[in-house]
């Protein structure tokens, strides 16, 4: 039998190439492997978001039209909206009843971000559970492995305690504790050589249309020492030259030669990558306007999908409550 993955995506907007290459390309690898559960986890969105919520629905069913796109099979994997799992919100109240503050407050994304993000208010009682919510969406399925990046490492281990914890005190081998599937993906920085996020503004979003990618990418930071054509340049410090071997690495030394001999000027090889990444894009916009133009196939896959996941969550739920002599 294959061994199971729970991993999601929070509904906070359009995706973008940096969870293209981010995420979805390891999810579709992943899925060969694994038993995968994928969810649009809108509980987590509503965590930091709550004060604005009439985009989330919207975002939920555009992400997994980019999921879809990307090559996530529903035949393979069971693709799910988490608020429609109430299993979810169950376990995560059992979970926060035996676990002890400590273990949230030393959370360190949770200092950071608190310390970080200036646009909302996340000093709230939802944000300081969040990883109990995660706990519960990964051992309501009683997750194997878990594909985190090296900061979520922490939580990961919250997860394990916390299904140490409850197997200890109701005396019942009930959950897994499940292991880091570390991977290593490319990181794509974004136009402007920050960290590829929407709030930087500085996305190419996987529905960006060819004319729109032209201009964005025509926008892009280059090496800042090349000033004039004549000027040779530095590929390994340009974001330019990174794009394209994460797209088109079949000409990276190429460019890295027209680069370092000044053979042609930034603008020209903006062009080219431009050009070079709508056309890498290009099965993948095409399968996107498809799902896109039928919402009622992307509903099914939604609905069936949320069939397997209630069938696997409520029966956990209940050998949880049962465990506990609680009344199911
Ligand atoms: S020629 Fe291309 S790789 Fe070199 S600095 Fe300009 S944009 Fe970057």
């Amino acid at each position: 039998m294959k061994k199971r993955i729970l991993s999601g995506m929070r509904p906070t907007g359009g995706l973008h190439l940096g969870h293209l290459v981010g995420a979805l390309d390891n999810w579709v690898n992943l899925q060969k492997e694994y038993d995968c559960f994928f969810m649009v986890a809108d509980w987590h969105a509503l965590m930091s978001e709550y004060e604005n919520t009439t985009s989330l629905q919207e975002s939920a069913t555009d992400n997994v039209i980019d999921w879809l796109a990307a090559g996530i099979d529903p035949e393979k994997s069971t693709l799910f909206i988490q608020s429609q799992i109430p299993e979810h919100v169950e376990l995560y109240m059992i979970f926060s009843c035996l676990t002890p503050l400590g273990w949230l407050e030393r959370c360190p994304t949770y200092k950071e971000q608190l310390r970080e993000v200036k646009t909302r208010n996340l000093n709230t009682y939802g944000f300081l559970g969040y990883p109990v919510l995660q706990a519960a969406d990964i051992l309501i399925y009683k997750a194997d492995k878990v594909p985190v990046g090296e900061d979520q490492l922490p939580h990961l281990e919250l997860t394990r305690e916390i299904s140490r914890r409850f197997n200890t005190l109701y005396k019942k081998e009930l959950f897994p504790e499940p292991g880091a599937l570390l991977t290593q993906v490319p990181r794509l920085l974004g136009l402007d050589g920050r960290k590829m996020s929407k709030s930087y503004n500085n996305t190419i979003n996987l529905s960006d249309s060819p004319e729109v990618i032209k201009q964005k990418i025509a926008s892009m930071f280059t090496d800042p020492k090349r000033i004039k054509l004549p000027d040779p340049g530095h590929p390994e410090v340009c974001n330019v030259f990174s794009y394209y071997a994460s797209f088109i690495p079949e000409l990276k030394a190429e460019v890295s030669d027209w680069c370092t001999n000044a053979k042609i000027g930034c603008t020209e090889c903006k062009k080219k990558m431009a050009e070079g990444l709508i056309k890498k894009l290009a099965p993948f916009h095409e399968r996107r306007q498809g799902f896109a133009k039928d919402k009622k196939k992307v509903a099914k896959i939604l609905e069936q999908g949320k069939e397997k996941a209630l069938s696997v969550a409520s029966k956990t739920l209940k050998e949880a409550k049962e465990a506990m002599a609680f009344p199911a």
